[in-house]
C-alpha cells in the first residue's frame, strides 16, 4: 500500500484508536425500553448488532437500520466483519412484515434497510428488497425507506424491479478509491461496477435519490479520493458519506491513518465543491448515520414536505 501521511496518531499508535473514536455506549430508560420491546418481538437493528456509536444519536431521530435476507454474506471484503458462507437459498419470507412492525414499535419516520450480498439467489435479493419497500410503504406511507444494497452484478432486471417498490434514496457502496478496491473488496464486487449500478439507478429511475459511502484510511491519497469522488458525480450520486475505517479483528486489513476532524471536514468541502447535494464527513459517519438528514435538508430546501411517491 501506498506510504500515507501520518500526522498526530504516528505508525506506532495505529493499532490504538484515536480518543474521538472511542464508541459512546448508549443508555437511557428510552433505549432499554426499545431495545426490551424489539427483542420480545424477535426483532433486530443493524445498530445493536454492530454496537454502532451512532445509535442514540440515530433512534433520537427516529432512524434505524434494520439487517435482511440473513447473517450469512456470499462475499467476503476484506475490511467487513460479517459472516462469510452459503446461505443456501434460505429468504425470510416473514421479513417484509417484521420491518414494518419495526417501524411501528420505534416510531420510526426513516428506515434503512441493508443485507448481505447474497450471490446464491437467482435475482441476488432484489425481490426481498421489494417485498420489504413495497410493505413499509404500503403500511406507513407517511416513512421513507433507504435501502443500502449489494450491487446486484448492475443487471438491469434486479436493479428495475427494487425501483418499482420505490425506495427513497438507492444507497451502494464504492468503499474506497480504484486503486484500493482489490484487495479491499471482495472479487466480485467492483469499482466499477458500483458506478454502473449507481448511474443506471439515476438514468433508468432519476426520482429516486442516490447515495454512496467511502471509508478512508485504508492507504488512499487525496489525489484519488477527489477521483473517486468526480467518478461518483459523474454518475450522477446525490448523497455521498466519508468515514474512518476501523479494523474489526487482527485478520482484516490494517488501518494505514486516522484521519483528524480537520481533514474530514475537508473533504466535505471537497465533495460540496465538486457538486453533491448532501454530504456528511467524520470518524464515525457510516452509510446510515442520521439517514434521516437528508431527508431533512431537502425540506428545508424547498420549504415543504417532498412529495416523493408521485
Ligand atoms: S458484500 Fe457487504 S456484507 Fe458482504 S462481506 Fe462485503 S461488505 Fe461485508
Amino acid at each position: 500500500m501506498e506510504k500515507t501521511v501520518f500526522k498526530k496518531y504516528g505508525k506506532k499508535n495505529l493499532v490504538g484508536k484515536p480518543r474521538y473514536l472511542k464508541a459512546r455506549i448508549p443508555k437511557g430508560d428510552n433505549y432499554r425500553d426499545v431495545k426490551k420491546s424489539l427483542r420480545e418481538r424477535n426483532l433486530y437493528t443493524v445498530c445493536e448488532e454492530a454496537m454502532c456509536p451512532n445509535l442514540g444519536e440515530c433512534w433520537d431521530s427516529k432512524t434505524a437500520t434494520m439487517m435482511v435476507l440473513g447473517d450469512t454474506c456470499t462475499r467476503a471484503c476484506k475490511f467487513c466483519n460479517v459472516k462469510t458462507g452459503n446461505p443456501k437459498g434460505v429468504v425470510d419470507k416473514d421479513e417484509p412484515r417484521k420491518a414494518s412492525e419495526m417501524v411501528s414499535m420505534m416510531g420510526l419516520k426513516y428506515l434503512v434497510i441493508t443485507s448481505v450480498d447474497r450471490d446464491d439467489l437467482p435475482d441476488l435479493g432484489a425481490g426481498q428488497f421489494a417485498s420489504i419497500v413495497e410493505r413499509v410503504n404500503a403500511d406507513h406511507p407517511e416513512v421513507k425507506v433507504e435501502v443500502l444494497i449489494p450491487d446486484f452484478n448492475a443487471i438491469p432486471d434486479h436493479m428495475d424491479t427494487l425501483a418499482k417498490s420505490n425506495p427513497f434514496v438507492v444507497a451502494q457502496n464504492l468503499e474506497t478509491v480504484r486503486r484500493l478496491t482489490h484487495p479491499v473488496r471482495d472479487r466480485r464486487a467492483g469499482y466499477d461496477q458500483t458506478l454502473k449500478a449507481l448511474a443506471y439507478y439515476k438514468k433508468a429511475h432519476p426520482h429516486i435519490h442516490t447515495k454512496s459511502s467511502i471509508m478512508v484510511g485504508l492507504g488512499e491519497t487525496k489525489e484519488e479520493l477527489v477521483e473517486a469522488m468526480m467518478d461518483l458525480k459523474k454518475a450522477g450520486v446525490n448523497i455521498l458519506t466519508f468515514g474512518q475505517y476501523l479494523r474489526p479483528t487482527l485478520a482484516h486489513l490494517e488501518v494505514q491513518k486516522y484521519y483528524e476532524i480537520e481533514e474530514f471536514d475537508h473533504l466535505k468541502k471537497i465533495a460540496y465543491d465538486v457538486g453533491f447535494d448532501f454530504v456528511a464527513s467524520g470518524p464515525m459517519v457510516r452509510s446510515s448515520y442520521k439517514a434521516v438528514d437528508y431527508l431533512n435538508f431537502l425540506n428545508e430546501k424547498e420549504g415543504k414536505e417532498i412529495d416523493w411517491k408521485k
